[in-house]
C-alpha cells in the first residue's frame, strides 16, 4: 500500500498514473531548479543511473538525487528492465541567490586558531560519514514540513562576506524562534549523528530520511533524540538554541543527498514555514 501522503507527493509532481502505468518504466520532472531534491520512479527492479553511477531503487520504485547548488548541466537520467531502456534530461533552471554583509564578528570566530581548526576538522568528518549513510528507505518521498515555526533570516545560496573576506555560500535556511522553541522532524528517519556542542554548529543532530537524504538541525539548545532511534515525522527532535556560532537563537536547517547541499524550502508544502 502506498501512504497516502506519498499519493499527495505523488499527485503534486504530476505522477497520476495513466492506465497503462505499468509501461511507465522512468518518469522524472523535466525540469528543476538549482538546488533542488529531485523525486524519481520507475518500475520496482529495475536498474538507474544518474550522470552514469547507480543510485537505489527503494519502495514502489522510488529513487532520488540531488541538484547542487550551482549546477547548470542536465541530469541525465537512465532505467534499464528486462531488456528496456528509458532515458531522460532533467534540465536544471539557473537561480540568482543573495549576498549578504555580515561584520564586527570577534576575530577568533573569524580565523580561529589550529587547535580549533583541527576540531572544526574532525566534526566536519564525523558530518560527512553520517551523509554518506545509504539507508534502504523512502521516508524522503513524502515531502519536508517545516520542522519550526518563526522568521528565515537567511536563505539558501546567500552568499556570505564576512568583514569584507568572501566565504562559501550559505546552503540551508536560518530561521529565527525563541530559544526552547520544539523542533520537530520534518519527515520519518533515523538520527545518524548526535553531535554535542560542535565549534560551529553547536549542538547539531542529523536525520537520515533514507538513500542518502538527510537533514542537519544546528545550534540547538537541548537534544531530544538519540543516536540511531527511530523518529516520526512531527517528533520533537530537539529544541531552538544559539550554541555554536551563532548571532542569536535559530536554526539552521539543512538538506543534504549525499554530500550535495540542497535548499530545503523546495521540499517543503510552502516557500516559507508558518509565523510563530
Ligand atoms: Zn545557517
Amino acid at each position: 500500500m502506498i501512504a497516502r501522503r506519498e499519493l499527495l507527493a505523488l499527485g503534486a509532481l504530476g505522477w497520476m498514473l495513466p492506465a497503462r502505468a505499468h509501461d511507465l518504466l522512468l518518469a522524472v520532472p523535466a525540469a528543476v531548479e538549482q538546488g533542488k531534491l529531485v523525486l524519481g520512479k520507475t518500475q520496482p527492479g529495475a536498474k538507474v543511473t544518474v550522470d552514469g553511477a547507480p543510485v537505489e531503487v527503494g519502495a514502489h520504485g522510488m529513487f532520488t538525487f540531488g541538484i547542487a547548488y550551482d549546477r547548470t548541466k542536465a541530469a541525465r537520467v537512465e532505467a534499464r528492465m528486462g531488456g528496456r531502456v528509458a532515458h531522460r534530461h532533467v534540465d536544471v533552471m539557473p537561480r540568482i541567490y543573495q549576498v549578504q554583509q555580515i561584520n564586527g564578528l570577534p576575530e577568533n570566530e573569524v580565523s580561529p586558531p589550529p587547535q580549533v581548526l583541527q576540531r572544526i576538522h574532525e566534526e566536519a568528518l564525523a558530518i560527512a560519514k553520517a551523509r554518506a549513510q545509504e539507508t534502504n528507505a523512502v521516508w524522503y518521498a513524502a515531502g519536508l514540513d517545516w520542522p519550526v515555526a518563526g522568521i528565515v533570516t537567511s536563505v539558501y545560496g546567500s552568499q556570505r562576506v564576512l568583514d569584507g573576506k568572501p566565504r562559501a555560500p550559505h546552503l540551508g535556511i536560518d530561521i529565527a524562534a525563541p530559544a526552547g522553541t520544539p523542533i520537530r522532524a520534518p519527515a520519518d528517519g533515523v538520527v545518524s549523528l548526535i553531535g554535542p556542542n560542535y565549534v560551529l554548529d553547536g549542538n547539531l543532530t542529523l536525520l537520515d530520511h533514507g538513500q542518502g537524504v538527510s537533514t542537519c538541525y544546528v545550534h540547538q539548545n537541548r537534544f531530544e533524540v538519540k543516536l540511531g532511534q527511530r523518529v516520526r515525522r512531527g517528533e520533537k527532535i530537539g529544541t531552538i538554541g544559539a550554541t555554536g556560532r551563532a548571532t542569536g537563537p535559530n536554526l539552521h536547517w539543512g538538506l543534504n543527498w549525499f554530500q550535495v547541499k540542497l535548499d530545503p524550502s523546495l521540499s517543503t508544502p510552502t516557500p516559507l514555514p508558518p509565523r510563530t
